[in-house]
């Protein structure tokens, strides 16, 4: 039952960089569709206007997400393989665990069946939107910032949302308040199998959630996309390995208690 519902919220990102590119799935040899943010390579047979509909969903979720975290951020097209359906889906599946949607961070294209859910969609357009901003992000800003924003809706007035993790991952914090050492740079299990994918997708996304609570998220993406020679880990200590232990520590800590299943204000 755990794996299982771990499974369901898994939605991968390939990390693999010398990765010899081919074409995914056979309708890329089409000439895509090109709107402000995509270059969509639709599979034969989908419907235009479910997926008319779809784009224009992903931009909004693009605009939403680019405005409030990376404000006049340059924009680049985001590839898009769209498929009819999850099984047209599964059948073109490369990652060997069993996602829903996937993103390639090598070639900033996403894949996903046209009428996956919105935090699907939200997830993957987080990923493609960070990679775009500035490639090579560590695992657990990559897949924590991704986790993170898929199941929030800013809405535009400033704190007019409040921001929670998805309530399903709320099973992985038993397991990871009994873990040791539990920091987020050391845990990037994604290849090992569901339950070891789950849990280092979990302890990213809490630790962006743990960013969020500190009011140090905003700040630390604003100076990320500007300061492109400094690490993450970097702009959060000042390069100070004692200030990285210390957040650490307190991420452990504040696991242990309630908070990471609560809602917070959503400014
Ligand atoms: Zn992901």
């Amino acid at each position: 039952m755990r794996s299982a519902i771990i499974l369901s919220i898994i939605i991968a990102v390939n990390f693999f960089s010398c990765y010899t590119w081919k074409a995914r799935v056979p309708w890329e040899a089409q000439t895509p569709v090109i709107t402000d943010d995509f270059s969509i390579f639709a599979e034969p047979g989908l419907d235009e206007r479910e997926t008319t509909r779809a784009v224009r969903e992903a931009s909004l979720i693009r605009k939403e997400l680019a405005d409030k975290f990376f404000p006049g951020s340059k924009k680049e097209k985001i590839l898009l393989i769209l498929y009819r359906n999850a099984a047209s889906y599964e059948k073109y599946r490369l990652i060997e665990l069993p996602t829903q949607a996937d993103y390639e961070r090598y070639k900033n294209r996403i894949n996903i069946p046209v009428d996956a859910p919105a935090y699907v969609w939200r997830h993957e357009i987080a990923h493609a939107i960070l990679e775009s901003i500035r490639p090579g992000a560590p695992y657990w800003l990559q897949e924590g910032l991704a986790v993170f924003l898929q199941n929030q809706t800013f809405s535009t007035a400033a704190c007019g949302s409040s921001v929670r993790m998805p309530p399903e991952l709320g099973v992985l914090l038993p397991g990871m308040r009994q873990t040791p050492d539990l920091s987020p740079s050391t845990f990037h299990d994604y290849r090992t199998g569901a339950e070891a994918a789950g849990l280092s997708a979990g302890v990213a996304g809490y630790f962006v959630f743990f960013l969020w609570k500190k009011r140090m998220l905003l700040d630390l993406l604003g100076r990320y996309s500007r300061e492109t020679n400094s690490s993450p880990e970097f702009l959060l200590t000042g390069g100070n390995i004692e200030r990285w232990r210390s957040l650490c520590e307190e991420f452990r800590a504040w696991i242990r208690t309630e908070e990471p299943l609560a809602a917070l204000p959503g400014c």
